[in-house]
């Protein structure tokens, strides 16, 4: 699979959900893939990217930001609070504000840098134990505790159970977001961006099925 592939796989989406072309932002997660092919990606135009860990992205991206213009870069995977202010330094966009803790946090480092990446709030939609994120009845609450706190909450962040089918979360978490006047919904991955995309998904999170399987070895 390449990007090109992906991205026309992208626009299919959008046009059968009967939406606008370009709304939805391909996030190519390139965690734990070799410079090489996140070079390629790079030289084929892409510039929004999302890493899953502060330190790994902080070993890559300074380094590409060098050599090209215009990238993004989201977090996307659990943040513990000491990390927080170098993921602010090297992201334009966190995925995984989940708990009170991270939101104090990054809300006392967005008022002493006058700046903030653009948040969205983890859900665990499926309410699994080892699973990060806010429970879906404590979702409201969050959202307000964050509002609050007067962070740039752009939207809701959700990871199905793999055994599900997705579906249900996807819906879940969109109706969570509406009824919360957030427009972000950080839904999909490789398996299942399309579906991600006809329930509404702004921003696709897909790895794997641009880079290749990642090799932990
Ligand atoms: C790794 C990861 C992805 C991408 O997964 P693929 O199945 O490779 O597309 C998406 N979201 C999060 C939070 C991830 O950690």
């Amino acid at each position: 699979m390449s990007l090109e592939e992906i991205k026309a796989r992208i626009a299919k989406a959008e046009a059968e959900a009967g939406r606008p072309e370009g709304s939805v932002k391909l996030i190519a997660v390139s965690k734990v893939q070799p410079n090489e092919r996140v070079e390629e990606v790079l030289k084929a135009g892409h510039r929004i990217f999302g890493e899953n860990r502060v330190q790994e992205a902080a070993g890559k991206w300074p380094m590409f930001r060098e050599r090209y213009d215009g990238i993004k870069l989201h977090i996307i995977g659990p943040l513990q609070t000491n990390k927080a202010r170098q993921a602010m330094d090297l992201a334009q966009a966190i995925h995984s504000v989940d708990r009170p803790k991270l939101a104090e946090t990054l809300a006392r480092l967005a008022q002493e840098r006058g700046a903030c990446p653009d948040l969205f709030i983890q859900v665990n939609t499926g309410e699994e134990p080892q699973k990060a994120g806010i429970a879906p009845a404590d979702v409201d609450g969050f959202v307000a505790t964050c509002r609050t706190l007067d962070l740039p909450i752009k939207g809701l962040m959700c990871i199905p159970p793999v055994e599900e089918e997705p579906s249900m979360h996807f819906a879940l978490l969109a109706k969570m977001a509406a009824r919360n006047g957030l427009a972000g919904l950080s839904m999909g991955m490789s398996g299942d961006f399309e579906k991600a995309i006809s329930f509404g998904a702004t921003h696709v999170r897909v790895g794997s099925a641009i880079f290749g399987a990642r090799d932990y070895a």
